[in-house]
């Protein structure tokens, strides 16, 4: 399958923002980087320190299956020094989440197309809406910067004048 992802990323240990950069260059294995957000700064749900998190649009590559996607994710997340299991707001060095595949909807055992916390989670909207506020959630017909618009403030979200 072809078209146009886009990936979440963030982290809240170590150099985080030489380990995003460093993802979005192996990303780029998978198929063009067409757009990258700017990188925010989050206050965490679980304990600190604060995470970066930035949104990527990447035009893939070719054929890949959805868990194809997903196991590449992982190994990106496992050379970063992520560590598995751990308590689902544990820190951790890198987390690349599937956010959206163009305006499908996939459901395995192991993976949810679009992300099912998505839409609830201003750390992932604020960027998301930097490289595609008119995109439209297939199971919410809302556009990204329309959900962005409604959703309460919840926790700091700053944008960072570093680039990604
Ligand atoms: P979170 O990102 O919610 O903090 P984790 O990164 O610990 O949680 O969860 C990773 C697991 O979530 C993966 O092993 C994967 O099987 C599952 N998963 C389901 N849907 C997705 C998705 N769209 N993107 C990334 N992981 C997903
Ligand atoms: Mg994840």
């Amino acid at each position: 399958m072809d078209g146009r992802i886009y990936l979440g990323l963030g982290g809240n240990l170590g150099d985080r923002l030489a380990t995003l950069r460093a993802a979005v260059e192996e990303l780029e294995r998978l198929g063009h980087v067409v757009a990258r957000s700017s990188v925010w700064e989050t206050e965490p749900v679980g304990p600190p320190p604060d995470y970066l998190n930035a949104v990527v649009a990447l035009d893939l590559a070719g054929e890949h299956r959805p868990e194809a996607i997903l196991d590449e994710l992982l190994a990106i997340e496992a050379r970063h020094g992520r560590v598995r299991p751990t308590a689902r707001d544990a820190p951790r060095s890198l987390d690349l989440d599937l956010l959206l595949w163009d305006e499908r909807v996939i459901t395995t055992d192991r993976l949810s197309v679009p992300h099912p916390r998505l839409h609830q989670r201003q750390f992932v909207l604020e960027p998301l809406a930097e490289v595609a506020p008119d995109l439209v959630h297939p199971l919410l017909h809302r556009t990204i910067a329309g959900l962005l618009a409604d959703l309460p403030r919840q926790r700091r979200v700053r944008r960072r004048p570093e680039p990604l």
